[in-house]
């Protein structure tokens, strides 16, 4: 059951991926109404709190502070997880992460384990690297089940199978379940995924999870949930091996106050997750036995040295910003080549990667701000966006410097902007010059040169025969009389 993975390393750029998800007209009307439905839910929650913005501004200073002193907050988490019998192991990137898992795996005996929904095993491609070592990996998660069986990526980091609507997801559990006469109601396709798996959760005795926090207090580790699927993985098997990015510590206990009201307000647009774990270490009796968290850098430290691309990693993936965006509400999340799409991706993947594996996506924005406006630790995309962008001109201009033919144009216009006469002559220049190329309805379909990037995916529109400023002179004179 395995999957190609997303990896932003092979895949086509952006433009291109987008044109194809642009094409596909049943996938984005999943994508717009499943988008339309958590929007709807999310300004409903966030409605009701007189004090959000005071929430998200005490986010945005937990994390700010947790990452100014995040060396010391591992630490703590570190030790205060083994004095909780739980064992840390320490992971540079993550293919150290995947061999680290696989090890534990194997030393438990495993040939399947269970799995909780984890992006961060995505980002890592965790389920190929098990089993290529002959470890087969059960995906618990509904949506990640539905995205498994039908060998299909994710598509969203909060609900991976966004683009699926239900008849889809029905034909895939008809074919891989073999369930001739399933029904199509949700109630029908959940009841035919908690039969499938519940015969895993009472036989598999390992199981892999991510972390939405690591609590540097008290060791502890939190997940939160809406399926129960989670808890089941939580406290059933034997070994439980947790897996997450050293940006996943909070410093306190009382810090979940904060994040367990803004993550599923913003998330699902619930006032509470149904399921909110902690466990901390090892107790006789109740629980897994062995208990493993792998912290895992994957050029986090790198995104922390960028002061002004730091803040990317206070995202507690809601998933908000995805569902606000313009961009990403017509191209669904495959177009963005990475588990992680919309605008947290756009920043999120070429910081993680090597930044020519991923330079088409600062530019995946519209950067109109509502991915900023909704985002429940006040990260500003826009922001960082524009700082990734200056760093793509920045490389392809190393070098040619001032002779780079957009570097040459940008300042041909600045020229032009400096002077009025200028800009006038210009005008009256563009409106002779484009007469051949627009056409009957008043529009351009094709520029020549460098220009044709703006025809290249949709048409631009004609000048008009009078601007507004030359209206406005003519209405002054008009009045004068
Ligand atoms: S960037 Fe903000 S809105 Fe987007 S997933 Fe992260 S926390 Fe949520």
């Amino acid at each position: 059951m395995s999957r190609i993975p997303l990896d932003p390393a092979t895949s086509p750029s952006f433009p291109k991926a987008a044109k194809k998800s642009l094409g596909d007209q049943q996938l984005r009307r999943n994508v717009r109404h499943a988008t339309d439905v958590i929007q709807a839910k999310r300004k409903k929650m966030v409605e009701e709190r007189d004090d959000w913005q005071d929430l998200r501004e005490s986010g945005k200073q937990i994390r700010e502070h947790t990452l100014r002193y995040l060396d010391q907050y591992l630490e703590e988490f570190e030790r205060n997880c083994t004095a909780a019998g739980g064992h840390v192991h320490w992971a540079r990137d993550g293919k150290e992460a995947c061999a680290i898992v696989t090890r534990l795996a194997k030393e438990a005996g495993a040939s399947e384990v269970i799995k909780i929904k984890t992006m961060t095993s995505e980002e890592i491609h965790l389920n190929n690297a098990l089993e290529a070592e002959g470890i087969m990996a059960v995906e618990t998660d509904l949506a990640e089940l539905i995205i498994q069986l039908g060998e299909d990526q994710p598509s969203h980091i909060v609900v991976p199978a966004l683009h699926k609507n239900r008849h889809q997801i029905r034909e895939i559990f008809k074919q891989k379940m073999g369930l001739e006469n399933l029904g199509e109601t949700p109630a029908d396709l959940a009841e035919a995924a908690r039969s499938y798996l519940r015969h895993k959760f009472l036989t598999v005795p390992t199981a892999v999870s991510g972390a939405n926090y690591l609590i540097a207090e008290t060791g502890g580790v939190c997940i939160v949930e809406s399926e129960g699927n989670g808890r089941m993985c939580l406290t059933l098997p034997e070994t439980l091996i947790t897996v997450a990015g050293i940006d996943k510590v909070i410093p306190r206990f009382q810090d979940l106050e904060v994040f367990l009201q803004t993550l599923p307000r913003s998330a699902t647009g619930e006032r509470m997750n149904p399921y909110n774990s902690v466990w901390t270490g090892v107790h006789e009796g109740d629980g897994p036995r062995n208990f493993h968290v792998v912290i895992m850098d994957n050029a986090r430290t790198e995104v922390l040295a960028d002061e002004e691309g730091r803040q990317t990693l206070h995202c507690i993936r809601c998933g908000a910003c995805q569902n606000a965006c313009p961009v990403y509400r017509q191209t669904g999340g495959h177009a963005y080549g990475s588990v992680y799409a919309g605008p947290i991706g756009a920043i999120l993947t070429p910081q993680l990667q090597e930044l020519h594996h991923a330079e088409s996506l600062p530019y995946a924005s519209s950067l109109c701000g509502a991915c900023y406006e909704v985002c429940p630790v006040k990260i500003n995309i826009p922001e960082v966006l524009i700082h990734l962008r200056h760093k793509v001109v920045e490389k392809h201009t190393r070098g040619i410097g001032k002779l780079n033919p957009e570097a040459v144009a940008m300042k041909v216009m600045a020229n032009l902007f400096r002077s009025e006469a200028r800009f006038r002559a210009a005008q009256k220049f563009g409106r002779s010059a484009e007469k051949p190329l627009v056409n009957r309805e008043g529009w351009i379909g094709w520029l020549p040169g460098m220009l044709g990037g703006w025809t290249q995916a949709r048409d631009l529109q004609a000048m008009p025969s009078e601007t507004f400023r030359e209206w406005w002179e003519k209405r002054d004179k008009k009045e004068a009389r």
